[in-house]
């Protein structure tokens, strides 16, 4: 009797889900344990000790709307305006935001961060993801053609891109704010670009009124406070600013992050080492028979196996947590940098589950 009820109740749920939500599958973030985490792009370095910010912490008071300290610390770091700048719970929270704001067709390229295509389906909003060239490179032809007959409302590239850890070159995102301009919003996600060598986009955001920055603190020791940013015309932000939630970000994330964000030098230095670990392991990936490690301008490595599914199996068994990327690039994973002693174990992990499945 109970299980007829119960049954009949899922039945009218399922009619009841927007179309978008029910075709999708729920994001997978579980938690997997390991001893050495190198699966999410986090950096091996934390920051602790906050007695202070947390003494001045009123719980039964609202956090500050408007985040003015921490857009105020942001704005300088990038000689924008505060007005230039949006906060949000994490980049993901933006992603919401500006799809929310514009609406679709939303267009990306593939492989790239999955979020896009999630928020925007979620949305109901339609998707068109257009395959990364043979090197990883914008496909322009592809993109001018959808541009061309789709006319999407947002472009969202991820320069480094996740999980390829390449930029783009520079002339081909060029040409598509120039040839969407009026068109398209074009957002560049700077997720990694502290860790790249080449040029991050804020400079352009005078000359291309289509342009909007996305940049996080997530990747460089933040990623428990969420928060993430919006770089953008005053105008964008405006409008964007339309469907913020009020208290988008909690007291403790602003506080903290104002904190950590002072602390320039120990940020700096953990950038630094975390770029001088990546260029070893790949020196080293490299050197390993059977395994391609892609260049990466970002905080991890992307790299190809003969039998991606057993090397992934017998790096989790030694307790090395990576991420399988398997179903988006054939045969691929991907590594998180660690500390140097962290990197080591993986690469002395690696060296043998590779000798072991080829035998
Ligand atoms: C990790 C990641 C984000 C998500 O950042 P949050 O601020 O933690 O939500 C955004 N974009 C890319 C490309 C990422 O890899």
């Amino acid at each position: 009797m109970s299980e007829i009820w119960y049954n009949s109740i899922a039945m009218n749920i399922k009619k009841l889900v927007k179309p978008g939500v029910y075709s999708l599958k729920a994001y997978q973030a579980k938690e997997i344990p390991c001893k050495i985490k190198l699966d999410a792009n986090e950096s091996p370095y934390g920051f602790r000790d906050f007695y202070n910010v947390l003494r001045s912490i009123k719980t039964n008071r609202y956090p500050d709307p408007e985040a003015k300290n921490l857009r105020k610390i942001i704005a300088k770091e990038f000689s924008v305006k505060p007005e230039n700048i949006l906060q949000g719970n994490g980049s993901d929270e933006l992603i919401y935001y500006l799809i929310a704001t514009f609406g679709g067709p939303v267009l990306f390229p593939e492989p790239t961060f999955s979020m896009y295509g999630i928020i925007a389906t979620a949305l109901d909003e339609k998707t068109l993801p257009v395959a990364l060239d043979g090197t990883f490179d914008l496909d322009i032809e592809k993109i001018f053609n959808h541009l061309k007959k789709e006319n999407p409302k947002l472009i969202f590239l991820s320069s480094p891109n996740n999980p390829t850890g390449n930029c783009f070159s520079s002339e081909k995102i060029l040409k598509i704010i120039e040839k969407t301009t009026q068109k398209s919003i074009v957002i560049i996600d700077e997720a990694y670009q502290p860790f790249s060598s080449k040029k991050g986009y804020i400079p352009l955001l005078n000359d291309y009124e289509n342009l909007v920055i996305m940049r996080t603190l997530s990747k460089i020791g933040m990623a428990a406070l969420r928060t993430g940013f919006l770089i953008a015309s005053e105008e964008i932000i405006e409008q964007v600013n339309k469907v913020r939630l009020p208290f988008n970000l909690n007291s403790f994330s602003q506080k903290i992050a104002c904190e950590i964000l002072k602390k320039k030098e120990l940020l700096g230095k953990y950038i630094k080492s975390i770029c001088n670990e990546r260029d070893r392991l790949f020196k080293e990936m490299s050197k390993i028979k059977g395994v391609i490690a892609y260049p990466s301008e970002a905080n991890f490595i992307l790299f190809k196996v003969e039998n991606s599914e057993m090397v992934y199996k017998s790096l989790l068994k030694a307790g090395v947590l990576i991420r399988n990327m398997n179903s988006v690039v054939n045969d691929c994973l991907r590594v998180t940098i660690g500390t140097i002693k962290e990197n080591n174990i993986f690469l002395e992990e690696l060296r043998k589950s590779i000798l072991n499945t080829r035998n």
